[in-house]
């Protein structure tokens, strides 16, 4: 891969680093104005837990999706980019568009959900 194309990534992934982490940001300002608990019935208060429960999954998808991205960007600093981490094949161009942070090839990665490994 030219170093062109490794720029091309790196912006991509940058950018989207940046969503996430704006992603981030609102959520957390949105959990400081959230409403008191003590002012809802037991209906109220379960719907709420259950809210935060899934708030809280989301929140740590994005930050392993940023810290994936930070991954990606390294391997990039290093010259790793773009080979895959179980066979050290180029992984496919298609792949790492639509998923710059990926690490294994389309093929080892059907390999390891097979085995239930991801
Ligand atoms: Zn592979």
């Amino acid at each position: 891969m030219n170093k062109k194309q490794l720029g091309q990534y790196k912006e991509i992934l940058l950018d989207k680093r940046m969503e996430l982490q704006t992603v981030l940001k609102k959520k957390s300002e949105m959990e400081k104005s959230g409403t008191s608990d003590e002012s809802m019935d037991t209906v109220d208060q379960a719907n709420s837990n259950y809210r935060t429960d899934f708030n809280l999954k989301r929140r740590e998808m994005v930050i392993q999706q940023v810290k994936e991205i930070d991954e990606a960007l390294e391997r990039i600093n290093s010259g790793e980019f773009g080979d895959c981490d179980n066979c050290g094949e180029q992984i496919p161009k298609g792949r790492l568009e639509v998923r710059p942070n990926a690490r294994f090839c389309t093929l080892c990665k059907d390999e390891m959900e097979k085995r239930g490994a991801v």
